[in-house]
């Protein structure tokens, strides 16, 4: 007979085929299925949709023992073993929710070895007797998943997370891959410390996600611009859309059905039954809509949502990623729109000031909306700007507003000057603070009741500003409170100067903006009535 031609096939691409059906790795998965295969640590970053599983599902199966994944994620730990029970994987959980017999029946199958992969909560850890179940058992390796947790100030799970880093030294010879979707590089090197990871090989894949089309739009009217981009680009396709607030979510999904689609509600003060109803409707069905606040989306894996809308500003740009990481997970065009305007950077900016905790608590929320506030006013590429953040290079996209339609920036250091000292006079010579309506109102001349009332119309600055429209001045105002040239206070959110206000107002500081396109959204006319 002649000899076998064929070329050897490693243990992990026939798992590979045989039980996932794929033809081949994506990325980085097979380095990283052969490092841990072979005993290895790994730090692995990968994007939503990446491919994450995978890299601990198959070593877990080509390795002697029992695959030990700890993940947060406990509500969706029924649908991953149930998914992978269908594939022939056997599979099973610990955690809270479970009944007795059916704890028990899972810690028979792994002390019998017939477990191929155990999900455990990652409190499940700190219970004596899980780890005496351990013990008793072969272990091929354990996963970290949503390894962040560890990283993350004031994270839920934080000190289960912590707890992690003991995993080593009572099971040395067991390798470790934690696996996390969000890590600047500073959080990646505290992942690799907290979790005492430091010999692991990190793995970084690419964030780029190419074809998600990133769009920042101006807020003027959000529910009549979502509306426009839903009928004129992604009519009866599914999507996804963020609004800050409970309420805002009901009226969005009321508004959207009262349109004539299928826009369901998702938020954490619907009970439980409504919550897993709309979420399983929306895995289930076509051209289905979720209108949510943040709380809906951890975990889900619906290839096929073709947008991710905006209506608030996300608090960072980590979840800016995360949230608009949920289109396109199919590789097909799919399109991550954000509606931003001055009063979400008001409204932000209070939020911060109110909130509990110490001020370095409150620096880090700063520097947060900082840098969402940066990406959002951006001229160059949105890519570019939302890679570096991630610490990876990119070039300028083409399939990003700021790319199809470059925005002009312009020298607004005279406007500048013009609200700036419109608000120090106010305060300076009248004790006084006000909105940026009124400020607007002071600068283009308007003889309004409240004009007339407070006698504004005295102000030397009245009327300086008619060369630029409302509009536009609301547009300089917000870009100004996004570079900390202005700040917002107190409960009626007056406008104020800060440190750095002085240069502008002594034209030692230039003060670059950018000019809001009139028509973001380049719209064909819609064909519905
Ligand atoms: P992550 O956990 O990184 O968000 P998943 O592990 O859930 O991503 O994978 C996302 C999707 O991609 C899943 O539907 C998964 O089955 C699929 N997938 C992963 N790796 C491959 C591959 N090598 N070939 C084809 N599909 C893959
Ligand atoms: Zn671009």
């Amino acid at each position: 007979a002649p000899p076998q031609t064929r070329p050897e096939t490693s243990d992990a691409v026939q798992v590979l085929n045989r039980v996932f059906g794929y033809d081949s790795f994506r990325g980085n998965q097979q380095e990283i299925i052969e490092l841990v295969c072979a005993g290895g640590d790994a730090l692995v970053l990968m994007p939503t949709g990446g491919g994450k599983s995978l890299c601990y599902q198959i070593p877990a199966l080509v390795r002697d023992g029992v695959g030990v994944v700890i993940s947060p994620l406990i509500a969706l730990m029924q649908d991953q073993v149930d998914a992978l029970r269908a594939l022939g994987v056997r599979a099973g959980f610990l955690n809270s929710t479970q009944d007795p017999q059916a704890r028990h029946e899972v810690e028979s199958a792994f002390l019998a070895g017939e477990l191929d992969l155990l999900y455990l909560a990652p409190e499940r850890l700190r219970v004596p007797s899980t780890l005496r179940l351990l013990d008793r058992g072969t272990i091929a390796l354990f996963a970290i998943d949503e390894a962040h947790c560890v990283a993350q100030w004031g994270h839920d799970f934080r000190p289960d997370y912590l707890a992690l880093s003991e995993l080593h030294e009572r099971w040395p010879a067991v390798p470790r891959i934690a696996l996390t979707a969000t890590a600047t590089e500073a959080t990646h090197a505290e992942i690799a410390t907290r979790l005492d990871l430091t010999g692991a090989r990190h793995f970084v894949a690419s964030f780029d996600r190419p074809n998600i089309q990133y769009r920042i739009a101006p807020k003027n009217e959000p529910r009549r611009q979502l509306l426009e981009l839903i009928r004129t680009e992604h009519p009866g396709d599914a999507g996804i859309v963020y609004c800050l607030s409970r309420r805002s979510v009901e009226q969005t999904a009321e508004f959207l059905a009262a349109q004539g689609f299928t826009a369901l509600p998702y938020h954490a003060g619907l009970d439980a039954r409504t919550r897993a109803t709309n979420q399983a409707r929306f895995l289930r069905e076509d051209g289905l809509i979720v209108v949510a606040t943040i709380a809906f989306g951890m975990g889900i894996d619906k290839p096929d949502v073709r947008f991710v809308a905006h209506l608030d500003l996300p608090k960072s740009v980590e979840g800016y990623y995360q949230e608009t990481g949920r289109a396109g997970r199919d590789g097909l065009p799919s399109t991550a729109w954000l509606a931003y305007g001055l009063a979400d950077v008001v409204q932000q900016r209070k939020m911060i000031d109110d909130s509990d905790g110490d001020l370095a608590h409150r620096r880090r929320l700063s520097a947060h909306l900082d840098a969402m506030l940066a990406l959002c006013e951006t001229v160059q590429c949105r890519r570019v700007q939302l890679l570096a953040y991630f610490g990876q290079r990119g070039e300028p996209c083409g399939n990003c507003d700021t790319c199809l339609t470059p925005p002009e920036s312009w020298d607004g250091t005279i406007a500048a000057q013009k609200v700036l000292s419109t608000v120090f006079r106010l305060d300076r010579e009248r004790h006084q603070r006000f909105g940026a309506g009124q400020i607007i109102d002071i600068l283009l001349g308007k003889h309004t009741a409240k004009v007339s009332q407070f006698d504004h119309d005295r102000l030397t600055v009245f009327g300086v500003g008619t060369e630029l429209r409302e509009g536009e001045w609301r547009g300089v105002i917000r870009q100004l409170l996004a570079q900390g040239l202005l700040a917002v206070e107190g409960t009626y959110q007056t406008l104020a100067l800060t440190e750095a206000s002085g240069d502008v107002l002594r034209s030692k500081r230039q003060v670059m903006l950018r000019r809001d396109p009139e028509r973001p959204v380049k719209a064909r006319s819609a064909r519905s009535a």
